[in-house]
């Protein structure tokens, strides 16, 4: 048996980054950006004002204080957007100047409009303040050669806008890949169908593409696919010709009427392995022509714990992220837990966080069959190959696939 790190490894390397493309800045969120970006010129560009005031030289209003008001001349106005270098204020002088407008030459500080009074043509101040107060000195942001943002970021506000600031819009990015998400079974009908007897309602298409989307791929649904091998060839074919990636669940195991295997066979090559992982032991890699293929077994739970171990690094490195495991924290179970030895178990749990730190409560019964146990679920606790029990109170590593709505409790 293969362990997780080993075959997600295998994984990963199977896939490879999709071609980057240029995308305008106001459309790149959620994107991931293929080369690092140096900042052609510092920001701000220019010394301005971070308020609306008056800017004068300090040494000026140095006597201001203890009722002493000093009183300068206002000698121009300079407003956002002006170039603000046809004025100089000298000694004695001052301009009203507008928050982000450019500091006239000779001024070195911004006194707050609140904390004057002007009058005919003449400002009182009646404090003295700190050289360069109030103003934003160029570069005091980013300074030009710096890289601003790396290569393999998931572009959100904060870099697009920066992005936008720095003027290198557009930006080479990657898009997420199309994912073709493929279900056997012919239990299976759709959600919105009443089952038979001994039919079942479909849920992992529902669960895999919002996983797919959830990692930043874009999902491309097929239908269903009857239990015989011919059908499953021609569903495959189709999936592979119309995506980036094909994801199926089902089908996998050693059953009679499990056809995934031998119907990727015929179209590509495969690999099929046992991790030590528990649930969603049996893993198919392969090809289908050129498309990489992931085939997980068809048990709910473990669609979700084989996603997010092997489906959603690969959708990760295919569009270029820097990162392709989910981060982990350190949580304090609440109760104890057992297991046979031989297999890594993802134990799903619950997260509260307080002052003493993280604590993980496992969310009720742990089979591949309990989809319940997926609800209000925060992530997964490794319970690793070797231990058998864990005492409440121990350490538990903690996937973590979403944080807590709240931080009470
Ligand atoms: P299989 O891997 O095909 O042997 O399926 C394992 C279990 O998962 C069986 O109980 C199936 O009925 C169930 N199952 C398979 N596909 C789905 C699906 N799309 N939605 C819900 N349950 C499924
Ligand atoms: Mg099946």
């Amino acid at each position: 048996m293969l362990s997780v790190d080993e075959a997600r490894q295998r994984v990963v390397d199977s896939v490879q980054p999709l071609e980057p493309a240029d995308v305008v800045v106001g459309d790149a969120q959620g994107l991931v950006l293929a080369l690092d970006l140096v900042a052609p010129h510092s920001l701000p560009r220019f010394d301005n004002s971070a308020m609306d005031g008056y800017a004068l030289q300090a040494v000026d209003i140095a006597g201001a204080g203890d009722g002493t008001q000093i009183e300068l001349e206002v000698v121009a106005e300079v407003k956002a957007g002006a170039p603000g270098d046809d004025v100089t204020v000298a000694s004695g002088a001052a301009a009203r100047i507008m928050t982000g407008a450019p500091l006239p030459p000779g001024a070195d500080t911004v006194v707050p409009v609140e904390e004057t009074e002007e009058r005919d043509g003449r400002v009182l101040v009646a404090a003295a303040v700190p050289k360069g107060r109030h103003v934003r000195p160029a570069g005091d942001d980013v300074t030009a050669g710096e890289v601003i943002v790396r290569a393999g970021t998931e572009l959100g506000p904060g870099e697009m806008a920066l992005i936008a600031s720095m003027g290198l819009s557009p930006v080479p990015a990657r898009r997420g890949p199309k994912v073709a998400v493929m279900v056997t079974g012919d239990e299976l009908v759709a959600p919105e169908a009443t089952p038979a007897p001994g039919q079942i309602r479909d849920s992992n298409s529902v669960a895999l593409r919002a996983l797919v989307r959830e990692s930043g791929g874009e999902p491309v649904p097929t239908g269903y696919v009857e239990d015989t091998e011919a059908a499953v060839v021609e569903a495959l074919q189709r999936a592979a010709e119309t995506s980036e990636l094909v994801v199926s669940s089902g089908g996998v195991s050693v059953g009679r009427y499990d056809f995934v295997k031998p119907a990727v066979e015929k179209l590509g090559y495969i690999d099929l392995w046992r991790v030590a992982m528990q649930p969603g032991k049996p893993v198919v890699l392969g090809a289908i022509g050129d498309t990489p293929f992931l085939g997980l077994p068809g048990n709910p739970v473990s669609i979700h714990i084989g996603f997010e171990q092997f489906v959603r690094p690969a959708i990760r490195k295919m569009r270029g992220c820097s990162s392709l495991i989910r981060p982990t924290i350190t949580a304090v179970l609440t109760e104890a837990i057992t297991k046979p030895p031989g297999r890594l178990h993802f134990v799903r749990v619950r997260l509260a966080h307080n002052s003493a730190g993280w604590r993980a409560t496992p969310t009720g019964p742990q089979g591949s069959h309990i989809q319940s146990s997926l609800i209000h679920c925060h992530g997964v606790a490794r319970f690793a190959i070797e231990e058998t029990e864990l005492a409440a109170g121990s350490e538990v590593t903690v996937e973590v696939w979403r944080l807590p709505e709240s931080s009470e409790g």
